[in-house]
């Protein structure tokens, strides 16, 4: 009787608040298009197991939004009432984790099929005093857990005991009419974690959906929330971000809702004084650069990325230091140092990631060089192409540096004794120039041709 009561009022509560009906629409086989042939075995694997446990089991989030769209899913996720203890129990190839939430992951080789326990209705949660949600280990139903979600879309269930779809929130009208919607009240959500704001303007960017006024308008004035937000979350955030094939649409996104200069604080810095549109073109390029190598399913690495959006700032030191008399090779060590150090305040890098970051750019420096045996270390050395693609980059978005870059461009395709009569041929346009000032380096990013030179070449 009283759970009855507790049910009603829950209903009743989650109608106000989402103005969705409560009563889950089942949509039955012959009417989506899942196919059990698009889902992952080893997912299909898990969901049989637990239901044969007893337990119940639904693909969930992604996995099933993405199949509904016709898109190959990123990874498939499981949602079930066993606990994690128990999920632990059923599977050898199980490990727990999270502290937040636990959950179950299940290995078979590379793919791991995350198990989640339905969540509840969020009357055992711990908030900090601004609303940030800081413990939710509170289990709960699968309506419970429908509701929990952060958007329509992610809130779709697939049992395949039936082959249906579950919707409790209206989802399957947003999945037709391409409209990315919160679940519940935008500001609540985004307090009780404002990493969904960047999870709207992904999954916008992402699915080509239109963010719904009441998801989109908040996030203005949300968006200094961002500051709670964990640096180590926010470099996987990051990755999701910009290394899937839509890094272009998302930066602007970032950018719009005022969400990018949380994340580069001093790209943002440097955007707002930005010369000749020149950080804005070549993050742009940068980016455009990255979404089409991950479309012709080429390798992308977060360094790369990184020294792409954190150019400007560096760029910007080194000239500076240069100016002081510093010699170039200090310049950009220093530089890249402290624009590191700045960053990782609010993304921290995986040491490996940084220095990736580091070499692309301290490469930079030694590619200007150009000096004897260092040239043929340079080609041979295993970041070259990455510091190579870097330095079209630069070229391509209006930098003083073509003939640097022609001469690369020519200087690794040729064979060797051609490499070899470009060297002295550099070597003689460097004597007659006269011998190299020793201590005081050239500063080689004082001017730079504005834009409209670029283009007409
Ligand atoms: P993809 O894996 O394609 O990036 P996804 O929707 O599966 O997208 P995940 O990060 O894998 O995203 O999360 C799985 C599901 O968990 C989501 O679909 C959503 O239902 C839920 N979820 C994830 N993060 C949050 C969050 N911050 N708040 C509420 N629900 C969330
Ligand atoms: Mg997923």
């Amino acid at each position: 009787m009283f759970g009855q009561v507790k049910s009603l009022m829950r209903r009743v509560f989650a109608k106000a608040d989402n103005a969705h009906s409560s009563s889950p629409q089942i949509i039955s086989r012959d009417h989506h298009g899942i196919s059990r042939s698009n889902i992952s075995e080893n997912a299909l694997k898990v969901l049989y197991r637990l239901n044969s446990a007893g337990y119940e089991a639904y693909l969930v989030g992604g996995g099933v939004r993405d199949l509904l769209l016709g898109r190959e899913p990123k990874d498939f996720d499981v949602a079930t009432d066993a606990s994690p203890e128990e999920v632990k129990k059923v599977f050898r190839n199980c490990r727990l984790i999270g502290r937040r939430f636990r959950l179950a992951h299940i290995y078979f080789g590379r793919e791991i099929i995350e198990v989640a326990t339905f969540r509840g209705d969020g009357r055992g949660d711990r908030r900090s005093k601004d609303g940030l949600l800081v413990r939710d280990n509170v289990y709960g139903t699968l309506e419970e857990d429908a509701w929990r979600r952060d958007f329509t879309i992610n809130s779709l269930y697939y049992e395949v005991k039936t082959f249906s779809v579950i919707d409790h929130v209206g989802a399957m009208a947003d999945i037709e009419a391409g409209r990315l919607h919160i679940i519940g009240d935008a500001v609540e959500r985004y307090r009780e974690d404002p990493v969904r704001m960047l999870r709207a303007v992904r999954f916008s960017s992402k699915l080509g959906f239109v963010i719904s006024e009441e998801t989109s308008k908040p996030i203005f004035e949300c968006a200094p929330l961002m500051e709670s937000v964990s640096s180590a979350r926010l470099f996987d955030e990051m990755c999701k971000l910009f290394l899937h094939g839509y890094a272009l649409t998302t930066y602007e996104q970032l950018r719009h809702y005022g969400l990018f200069g949380y994340l580069f604080p001093l790209v943002e810095k440097s955007l707002e004084q930005q010369d000749h549109d020149y950080p804005k073109t070549f993050i742009a390029r940068g980016l455009e650069n990255t979404d089409l190598r991950v479309s012709e399913n080429k390798p992308v690495i977060p360094g790369f990325l990184l020294a792409v959006l954190l150019w400007e700032p560096v760029r910007t030191l080194v000239a500076q230091k240069c100016e002081q008399g510093m010699r170039l090779m200090q310049a950009y060590q220093e530089a890249a140092d402290e624009v590191i150090s700045q960053q990782v305040k609010s993304i921290s890098m995986p040491r490996r990631v940084s220095l990736q970051v580091k070499e692309i750019w301290i490469m930079q420096a030694k590619l200007s060089m150009r000096r004897g045996k260092k040239v043929f270390e340079l080609l041979e050395s295993n970041r070259f192409r990455a510091a190579f693609d870097f330095l079209r980059l630069r070229h391509q978005s209006g930098e003083e540096v073509s003939e640097l870059y022609e001469w690369w461009n020519v200087f690794h395709q040729t064979d060797y004794d051609e490499q070899e009569n470009m060297l002295s041929e550099l070597r003689h346009r460097q004597e007659k120039n006269g011998p190299r000032r020793r201590g005081r380096s050239r500063n080689p990013y004082r001017r730079r041709r504005p834009q409209s030179e670029m283009e007409s070449e």
